[in-house]
């Protein structure tokens, strides 16, 4: 599933490619697609818009466009938003945004997870307050990691906010910070020797502190290296990204841990496969336990 660095890997890419062009027509061959509205809404809505901007918040794909509205693209597990890209399987693709110039972005998605709407650009900003009315798609999503606003002293707020939290799910939860999921969280977690199932609370400050550094050491290593691809995730352009080559302990159960050398070991954390290592990354009960013999 496409994470943030590979959904800023596609925006940015098609920020290139799509920017100044004109939609001439929408089309859909699955329903669910664009529901609640049918895709003759969609077309009616996005024809003769012109593409102002190509951005990413959270795991989400944005489309500006020049009335004020933004086309939010969600591609799940499986969805690929592609432009020039030659020998696209034409069973897999979904929908497709037709411009003037004879060219077309299509998107294309195996397992029919993914999903568009049509939204006020300017609510996609917005700071989430619980009481707003959910909007599709992008309901309440939290802090954008990459940027100037995540400190370490706001993640430090947000840990004693949540403090009962294990601290891996909360760092899956798109309500607090936008974009991680489960392979940075991993990664992250690591770099920072982190346990995945530390509670919020108990992490000191220079761990905070750590972590902070960490997650944004790993979201732009991915940035940097294209994304990570395991099964499905291409860029726009249909090609796999690099990360997934460079992954410390992520699909790494039984190899050696990069920093100590013992054996990675793979655990389930809410529901999710995980990676850790057990010397670097010591478990709460075991922390307990030398704190008890202090
Ligand atoms: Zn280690």
């Amino acid at each position: 599933m496409p994470e943030l660095p590979e959904v800023e890997t596609i925006a940015r890419q098609l920020r290139e490619l799509v920017v100044d062009r004109t939609i001439s027509d929408f089309s859909s061959s699955w329903v669910r697609l664009t529901e609640p509205e049918p895709a003759s809404v969609f077309a009616a809505r996005l024809r003769g818009r012109t593409i102002t901007g190509v951005r990413r918040r959270g795991k989400f794909v944005v489309f500006d466009l020049d009335d004020g509205d933004a086309l939010v693209v969600s591609l799940r597990m499986t969805g690929k938003l592609l432009y020039g890209v030659d020998g696209v399987d034409e069973r897999y693709v979904r929908g497709e945004i037709a411009f003037t110039d004879g060219t077309a972005l299509r998107f294309s998605d195996t397992r029919k997870f993914g999903r568009m709407a049509i939204v006020d650009a300017a609510t996609l900003d917005a700071v989430p307050e619980p009481r707003r009315p959910r909007m599709p798609l992008h309901s309440s999503l939290g802090q954008e990691p990459l940027e100037r606003r995540f400190t370490a002293a706001w993640l430090r707020e947000l840990l004693r906010r949540r403090s009962r939290a294990a601290i891996k799910p909360l760092l899956l939860d798109q309500r607090a910070i936008a974009g991680i999921g489960n392979i940075y969280a991993i990664e992250a977690l690591w770099r920072a020797r982190i346990h995945p199932l530390r509670q919020a609370g108990s992490l000191r400050i220079d761990e905070i502190e750590r972590l902070h550094e960490a997650i944004k050491w790993a979201l732009r290593k991915g940035i940097r290296l294209g994304g990570a691809s395991r099964r499905d995730y291409v860029d726009a352009r249909g090609r796999e990204g690099r990360m997934q080559r460079e992954f410390q302990v992520y699909g790494r159960a039984g190899e050696p841990c990069p920093r100590c050398g013992r054996p990675i070991l793979r655990t389930v954390v809410g529901g999710r496969g995980t990676f850790h290592c057990p010397h670097c990354q010591r478990s709460p009960a075991r922390r307990r336990a030398r704190q008890g013999r202090r």
